[in-house]
Formats: C-alpha cells, structure tokens, sequence
C-alpha cells in the first residue's frame, strides 16, 4: 500500500481539505474509509483539492498498536520533529501537511482498548469564524453526537489546526474487534458530507443526519478520554453497559474480578448521562480507565 499522501485535484479552484487516517495504528475503519475516498473522489470533485494521508503513523500501523515502535503516541506528538524517531518524523510530516490546508478532518475510532459512541468533535476555539465552520463541519459528518471541547490541549493534529486557524474535526466510532463495514461507511459519507458543505462536489445529495445530542463543555480536559471511571484494583473486566446507553449515578458499571484469589469489586457509574465509551480489553490495571460518561 502506497502509505504517501494521495491528492485529488479538480479542475475548479478552491479550497484544499486534508484527510487523516492511522494515527493510531490499531484504527483500521478509518484508513479503510480514507482509501475508498479516494477512488470515490476521482470522479466526484468538482471544486479544490483533496489530501488524503491513509496511514499517519507508519511504524505503529505496522506495529499493529496505538504508539509507534518509538513509544511515541502521535497524536501527542505534533510539531513533531523531522529528525527525531519515527513518530516525530511521521508527525512533522503530518503537520507540515496541516498548515497547507484550508479544512481537516481527522478520523479515528477507539482502537483495540475502547469502544466508543459515534461522535464528531472540534476544539472550542476562540476565533468566533473558526469555531462556527468547525461547528458546521461536525454537524455536516452526520454521527449522533456533535461534540466541542476545551481548546488547551497540545500535541495533536487538530492543536496545529487550531494554532493556524484552520477549520478542524476529528471522529470516533466503535474500536475493537473485526473491521466493521457501517463504520467504514459512516465516516465515507461523513467525509463526502463536508466536502458537499463546501459545494466540492459534483452531483451529491447529502445523506440523512442522525444527530442526537449536541453538547459543548468549557471545562479544561473535557476531551480527555483516557481519565475517566477508574478500576479499583487489577483484574478482569466484564462490562455492564454498552455505548450509548443512558446511565444514572450509582448502576452497575461492570465487575472486577481480582486474582489470583476471585475477589469481585463492583463498579458504578460516576454521574448520569450518555455511555461515551466502554473499555473493551478485558484485562486491566488498577486505575486505568474503564470507560466514561458524558452528561447531555
Ligand atoms: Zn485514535
């Protein structure tokens, strides 16, 4: 696989989107969908030009893991470093790509660790323009939630779009087990969706949005996935809930079973709202994440 950039030009000026799949090397719906686009896009763009980078993070795609053989996560990574290890070669890069762009979106799911509720989400960016266009590209993709979180972090892709002022989403659907087709296709026509917001395309009828909630949270890490809903102690975890589900304060979560001797902790949910993701690798270490809740 051709694992450069692949450009689709149109013959009508306008403006430039960029398309990221793989910066997790173990989210495979997205590079499948980054690839179909471009065969798709052959034909179908009418105005301005489309980059599509289907595997940002080489070395962890052929890893088969979230990090590069570095260690690296990339999407901690950005500015990165052309003369650093893999991840920060692959990040600059990346980065570099960005700041020649008008609009990006960058796809994900939650890899082999999460499973996650289809969501579209932007950084809640000072610039009034900035957040509008990223408000309407996160609408126009067309997964149930439409998600804004505080602007601090840094390191990711959409940092370097922000930084620039240029338009940025990123979305998650789903993550582990066998590829799923519906994911592949959401983020297609989730894609196709955007660009037909911009009037890049020739002869396309949007296709229905299913948004279900619309939520923007100011607080600082809001968007931080990886915080929420610790495990009490080492074990295996069976979960009790699923993505998407509406949970109150205090039903059951999921049951830790703690060896060598079974000893059961029962988890609860922290705070009433949306199942936004579940952990889906059923060993797990004392404090690492079992998943969290979104109020709406
Ligand atoms: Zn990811």
């Amino acid at each position: 696989m051709e694992m450069c950039e692949i450009e689709i030009q149109s013959a009508q000026e306008g403006p430039t989107l960029l398309i990221l799949a793989g910066v997790h090397g173990d989210e495979y719906e997205p590079i499948l969908a980054a690839i179909e686009l471009s065969a798709i896009l052959k034909d179908k763009l009418k105005k301005g030009t489309v980059v599509i980078l289907p595997v940002v993070n080489k070395s962890a795609y052929y890893a088969g893991t979230r990090c590069g053989t570095d260690g690296l996560d990339l999407a901690r990574s950005c500015p990165g470093n052309s003369s650093g290890s893999s991840t920060l070669q692959d990040a600059a890069n990346v980065s570099k790509l960005i700041l020649e762009c008008d609009y990006l979106i960058d796809l994900h799911t939650g890899g082999q660790l999460f499973d996650l509720f289809p969501l579209a989400g932007y950084m809640l960016h000072p610039n009034k323009t900035v957040l509008a266009e990223q408000r309407k590209m996160a609408k126009a993709f067309g997964l149930p939630l439409v998600w804004g979180t505080d602007a601090l972090p840094e390191g990711r892709t959409l940092s370097i779009a922000r930084d620039a002022n240029i338009p940025a989403i990123y979305v998650e659907y789903a993550g582990p087990g066998p590829v799923k087709v519906n994911v592949v296709n959401s983020y297609i026509h989730g894609c196709l969706n955007v660009l037909a917001l911009f009037d890049m395309l020739e002869d396309y009828r949007s296709e229905v949005n299913d948004i279900q909630y619309t939520v923007e949270d100011h607080e600082p890490d809001s968007g931080f996935l990886q915080q929420k809903m610790l495990s009490p102690a080492d074990g295996i975890f069976v979960p009790k809930v699923f993505p998407g589900e509406i949970v109150k304060k205090g039903q059951l979560w999921g049951l830790i079973y703690a060896l060598p001797i079974i000893e059961t902790h029962q988890v609860y949910a922290d705070a009433d709202g949306l199942v936004l993701f579940i952990r889906s690798q059923p060993r797990v270490n004392k404090e690492e994440s079992l998943g969290g809740i979104l109020s709406v």
